[in-house]
């Protein structure tokens, strides 16, 4: 950090910052220029807050000159990090598709979503067995005995899992059944569970979505808890962030992707069931993903969505979801990428 000090600050309200500086562990690099004293802060320590020296007698102005996260800082990591869900890659060449119902809701459904998310070229099967619902009287999901259907239809169709966990008592559980965690935009800032997340003794994957109104550096921090612990496998994941205009359920903010690449070395990849709330537009919002870097996607897909117990309307019936992963794979090959083929086209 960089603090300018007025022209007219006395000697003792620059001792007075300089001391402050110092309190906190970190030395003071002192240059008297034409007309303004700049003070330097150097060395390693906590992280200062500027407005901590902003409202200090004599002080012009505080300007952050380094990230306050440096686990997930580009700086701290040039090359990208690319995240191992036990065998399937994200963050690599290929573009990995994550799909599934919302919430795992009978054998029946689930192993139908398996089978149509396989089918497209899908790596990573999704579905909720503890749901975040804004509605405490909505289904809230089927817990353990949705993990463990789940894990099965994972299994049958050569899928990955991936499931949210809610609360820190969840995690033995879930990491028990599942090959990566899911943190939910609403638990996004809920820093008990990313730090346990992080320190947890598997250091599983972790996707972690954008909280509804967060900002991108603080998405970064949120990312800088779970990194902490030790876990090293973190994805991003855009899912829309709230907006005045109600035509969609969210805004699915596409300038993320590059900006979070040029400032981490996380994959990051893009939700458009959520992003938008509408099947209809969720297939355009996936290419746009694809093409604007995106290292993944989270496509809701559910086998009868008229009758699904949460996100029915936002949810892609099979069919549609296999012309999205065909669309998606003409752009993934146009960058150089690659989506993995669906059972018909491998055949
Ligand atoms: C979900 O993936 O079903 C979900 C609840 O997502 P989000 O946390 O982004 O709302
Ligand atoms: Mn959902």
């Amino acid at each position: 950090m960089v603090i300018v000090m007025d022209r007219q600050a006395t000697e003792e309200q620059i001792a007075a910052v300089t001391e402050k500086v110092h309190a906190l562990g970190r030395k003071v690099h002192r240059s008297d220029g034409e007309g303004s004293i700049v003070l330097g802060v150097v060395g390693e320590g906590a992280n200062l807050e500027p407005s901590d020296f902003l409202v200090m007698d004599g002080v012009n102005d505080a300007i952050r000159i380094s990230s306050p996260f440096k686990l997930a800082s580009r700086t701290f990591q040039r090359e990208d990090t690319i995240v191992d869900v036990d065998g399937v890659k994200i963050g690599g060449d290929e573009v990995i598709v994550m799909a599934g119902p919302c919430s795992v809701e009978s054998e029946e459904q689930i192993f139908a979503c398996a089978e149509a998310v396989a089918k497209a070229g899908g790596r990573i099967l999704r579905g909720g067995a503890y749901k975040p619902r804004t509605s405490p009287y909505s289904f809230q999901g089927l817990g353990v005995e949705g993990l463990k259907l789940l894990r099965a239809a994972g299994d049958k169709y050569g899928l990955k899992v991936v499931t949210e966990v809610m609360a820190i008592e969840q995690i033995d559980e879930i990491s028990e059944w599942a090959d990566m965690f899911q943190v939910g935009a609403r638990n996004m800032q809920n820093f008990n569970l990313l730090r346990a997340l992080g320190e947890h003794k598997d250091h599983k994957p972790v996707l972690l979505k954008r909280g509804i109104a967060a900002t991108i550096q603080e998405w970064l921090m949120s990312a800088e808890y779970i990194l902490a612990g030790g876990t090293k496998g973190v994805v991003l994941c855009e899912r829309g962030i709230r907006s005045y205009d109600n035509q969609t359920r969210n805004i699915l903010d596409l300038s993320a992707v590059p900006v979070i690449k040029k400032l981490s070395h996380l994959p990051i990849v893009a939700d458009p069931s959520h992003g938008t709330g509408i099947r209809q537009y969720v297939a355009d919002l996936a290419r746009a993903s694809v093409a604007v870097g995106a290292d993944g996607l989270m496509v809701e897909v559910h086998n009868n969505p008229d009758k699904a117990l949460s996100d029915g309307a936002q949810s892609l019936y099979p069919e549609q979801f296999d012309t999205l992963m065909k669309r998606c794979r003409v752009i993934a090959t146009v960058l150089g990428r690659n989506i993995a083929p669906g059972k018909d086209d491998a055949a």
